[in-house]
């Protein structure tokens, strides 16, 4: 049946995979179907017709036992550019799927899986909500990330995005709020305006004091992380991708390009071009070139009485609290507990070995506020805790952009806290200016830090 999605206006038939005279299929949203010569001709517009034919799939292939098969013959194109993504978390799943779905020949690598409990991307839940302040580039990201994940959950038979709304309470200072109401409305993304009163009513078990005004985003709401992860993985497999699970070090840079990537079986790996989304480890990859630091973040779940269902999502929003820095939660989840965190960035940490045991102090600190936000939680237990770290650039922004000395090098990451919703339309985007001539984003560039990638641009308010 052709019906229309009631979200993107798009027809099932344009949500189909396209499928070419060659057997190629693409879902690339930005650009009619392609054959993977067109691909081919956008990724190196002055390559010469010898230099494109020499353009090959990959020349060595380390031993792996969850190689996909390989599509049938008659799919299979020599020309079309092979591109390695490292780091199968938000940002390099999303973008190898795109590039997948685009025509391209992908190698996704990552060394512990797709939303690992120490990735950026694990864990249960992350919030998905649009107010940005006045950062326009993320609002048509939220709303093209809202629309693919809708799309996506539903071709996979997966709930992935829970659609509870979110309460987002201004502070004192609502500069960011304010800058936000006419973004949101520019952009289509529904929300309503409540006074402390309003809110109070429609939500008589929250204590709205010294709040001056509330948000409520209606698209907004939260999204399964791990499984999402492994969802965008098992998909890119099912469309012809190849995973492996492997550590990788980029080889040297000679004459402009990388010449290829160590896996640590021995073995190496060359192709067209190399993605390195690698979370909170692109740093020490790639030091001078671009700068994440890796915060300790904890997120506790405190147990609800017996027989609650009022702290439960049917019941209570995904929320944020704007006042006193920035301090979010997410009720309900399969009972999993009132999911509850502070935003402010911890001391910094290694990913890999960092301890993952919740601190004293910082379960203390989160229940007084508890008490003080939901007076019924006043002491609710402690019934699990996650322990996390943020990748954060600089200035709080994402970053998608080529090494500055190798051409076929490009670096994704620097969510800072904020980038698990966007990695539908995020990888979209990086899939889109690796494959086309595109020109980068300055506000995802590296450009903005100038020959410092440390230096300090003015960090963005509110993270998540
Ligand atoms: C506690 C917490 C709460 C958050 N809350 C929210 C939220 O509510 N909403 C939101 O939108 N965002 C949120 N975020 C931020 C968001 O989760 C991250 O910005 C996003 O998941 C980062 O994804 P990534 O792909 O860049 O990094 P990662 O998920 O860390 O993925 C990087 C991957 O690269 C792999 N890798 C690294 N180096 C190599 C190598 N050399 N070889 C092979 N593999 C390698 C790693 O194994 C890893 O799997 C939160 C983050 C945390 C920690």
């Amino acid at each position: 049946m052709l019906g229309v999605n009631s979200i993107s206006g798009r027809t099932n038939k344009q949500n189909a995979h396209f499928q070419n005279e060659n057997g190629w299929r693409s879902k690339f949203p930005f650009d009619s179907p392609q054959t993977p010569e067109q691909v081919l001709g956008r990724l190196t517009p002055t390559m010469k017709k010898s230099d494109q034919r020499s353009i090959s799939r990959p020349r060595t292939r380390a031993k792996d036992s969850r190689r996909p098969p390989s599509p049938p013959a008659s799919r299979t194109r020599q020309s079309s550019p092979h591109i390695v993504v490292v780091g199968a978390g938000a940002f390099g799943g999303w973008t190898a799927l795109h590039l997948r779905r685009s025509g391209a020949q992908v190698t996704l690598l990552d060394a512990w899986g797709p939303g690992h409990v120490r990735s950026s991307s694990g864990g249960e839940t992350r919030v998905i909500r649009a107010t940005y302040g006045p950062d326009r580039p993320y609002y048509g990201l939220v709303k093209r990330s809202l629309e693919l994940w809708r799309e996506n959950e539903k071709q996979w038979k997966r709930p992935l995005y829970q659609q509870t709304g979110l309460l987002w309470m201004a502070g004192k200072n609502d500069a960011y709020e304010q800058a936000a109401l006419p973004l949101l409305r520019e952009h289509g993304l529904a929300y309503e305006s409540l006074t402390p009163d309003e809110a109070s009513k429609r939500y008589p078990h929250i204590c709205f004091d010294g709040v001056p005004w509330v948000i409520q985003e209606i698209d907004a709401g939260y999204l399964l992380a791990r499984r999402a992860c492994a969802a965008v993985m098992e998909s890119f497999v099912a469309e012809g991708g190849r995973y492996q699970q492997f550590r990788a070090v980029p080889d040297r840079i000679i004459g402009g390009a990388l010449k290829g990537l160590r896996l640590q079986d021995g073995t190496s790996i060359q192709a067209d071009a190399y993605v390195f989304a690698c979370g909170p480890w692109l740093g020490q990859l790639f030091p001078g070139v671009v700068q994440i630091r890796s915060t300790r973040q904890e997120v506790y779940y405190f147990g609800t009485p017996a027989g609650d269902r009022v702290h439960q999502e049917e019941n209570t929003p995904a929320w944020i609290d704007h006042g006193p820095g920035l301090i979010y939660g997410i009720p309900g989840n399969e009972w999993r507990g009132f999911k509850l965190a502070d935003d402010a960035p911890g001391k910094r940490v290694d990913p890999e070995s960092q301890d993952r045991s919740p601190t004293p102090s910082g379960i203390a600190a989160v229940r007084k506020y508890l008490h003080r936000r939901f007076p019924k939680l006043k002491g609710a237990p402690l019934i699990g805790a996650e322990v996390c770290q943020y990748e954060v650039s600089a200035d709080k922004r994402y970053i998608a952009d080529r090494h500055p000395e190798a051409s076929n090098v490009w670096l994704v990451g620097g969510g800072s806290g904020h980038g698990f919703k966007n990695g539908p339309a995020f990888g979209e985007y990086v899939a889109r200016i690796v494959l086309s001539k595109q020109s980068v984003d300055p506000f995802f560039g590296l450009s903005r830090f100038g020959s410092d990638p440390s230096k300090k641009a003015k960090p963005e308010r509110g993270a998540l």
